[in-house]
């Protein structure tokens, strides 16, 4: 049987019109799937009862279970772990709350393939990719979560969670236009952000659809051999390439790029690093964005103090590089930057 979130919303259209539905029907089932977030279509009551047994014999439709949810004692953040459909393998999420923003923290990959030294998703390998039906669930997730506590739905998406969306191509973009579109998620493009590791022939892709979402960029250090020990993706794509393309984006859509920079004390952090940072970013129109590492389980990195923090962005901004400071949210439920680590289950 087919799983309909995995079906493109033009392909359920389609779908629709071929066993001679109207139109407004198809808009209907992509409601009650994204908006009301049904795990049967007995719950589909505005859709007559023949669709309906049309469709439990062609689809299925039910949702990932959240066998874990970890709400921050700070009541800024909650992480989940959903259980993939027809797997023993668990995927995590986060929300983040900050007034009225609710940010949902996505993954796109089981595991990852890149091998950043600093990140526990890295630990685990790369597993799979994750499904378009996998990516939205959590999202559905989320939502649920959010409902269940009289709270509005995800206003804000990150792709940050584990994985390298952008080596998730197809299903990341996939999932996108479901995000974007009003009958299901309806979150614009300038409300949504990818974080790459820098894979640049998806950098490319990516300016090539047109769509308007923010990009942000892995950089986290500030030489090429630093950046080869810290992330091994750069020995394919140095840093030289990456704020070429980071120009190119920008160039084409029009929105500043993040430069992630992690914070490992007195390496990268450096005055040296101030110096070369500022060498390497002025003249457009980008930010750092300066994230103190994570405690992440067994890694040797060094956490830096926060005036140290502090005084690295400062350094930036009074020599015209725009650099802001995470805060980092759901430390206490391990739902912080680099510290999602998806567990078997079974
Ligand atoms: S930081 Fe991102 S790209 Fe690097 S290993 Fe972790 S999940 Fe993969």
């Amino acid at each position: 049987m087919e799983r309909l979130k995995n079906l493109s919303l033009e392909q359920i259209r389609l779908w629709v019109q071929d066993i001679g539905e109207p139109k407004f029907r198809a808009a209907q089932i992509i409601k009650w799937i994204y908006q009301k977030r049904v795990s049967t279509f007995d719950e589909m009551k505005n859709v007559s009862v023949t669709l309906r047994a049309e469709l439990t014999e062609s689809f299925s439709i039910e949702k990932m279970k959240p066998l874990v949810i970890l709400e921050s004692k700070y009541r800024d953040a909650v992480k989940f772990g959903f259980l993939l459909v027809e797997s023993k393998h668990m995927v995590e999420s986060v929300l983040l709350i900050d007034n009225d923003r609710r940010t949902a923290c996505i993954s796109s990959q089981l595991g990852c393939a890149l091998g950043c030294v600093f990140c526990e998703t890295a630990k685990m390998g790369f597993i799979r990719n994750l499904t378009q039906e996998e990516i939205l669930g959590q999202l559905i997730g989320i939502n649920d979560y959010l409902s269940s506590h009289g709270d509005k739905p995800v206003t804000n998406i990150v792709f940050m969670g584990m994985g390298e969306a952008l080596s998730n191509y197809s299903n990341f973009i996939s999932s996108l236009s479901i995000i974007m579109d009003e009958e299901a998620f309806n979150i614009g493009g300038r409300r949504i952000t990818v974080s790459t590791a820098g894979v640049i022939p998806s950098i490319e892709k990516l300016i090539n659809e047109g769509l308007n979402i923010g990009l942000a960029i892995s950089l986290n250090a500030y030489t090429n051999s630093q950046r080869d020990a810290l992330m091994p993706i750069n020995r394919s794509y140095p840093i030289e390439q990456l704020i070429a393309i980071a120009k190119k984006y920008y160039d084409a859509t029009g929105r500043r790029v993040t430069f992630e920079y992690v914070i490992i004390d007195g390496e990268t952090n450096t005055k040296e690093a101030v110096d070369t940072l500022v060498k390497l970013l002025s003249g457009f129109s980008c930010k750092v964005n300066c994230i103190p590492v994570n405690p992440s389980g067994t890694s040797p990195v060094k956490i830096p103090d926060e005036r140290s923090v502090e005084f690295f962005a400062d350094q930036l901004n009074k020599r015209g590089i725009t650099a802001t400071i995470r805060k980092s949210k759901g430390r206490d439920i391990s739902g912080a930057c680099g510290q999602l680590a998806g567990k078997a289950v079974l």
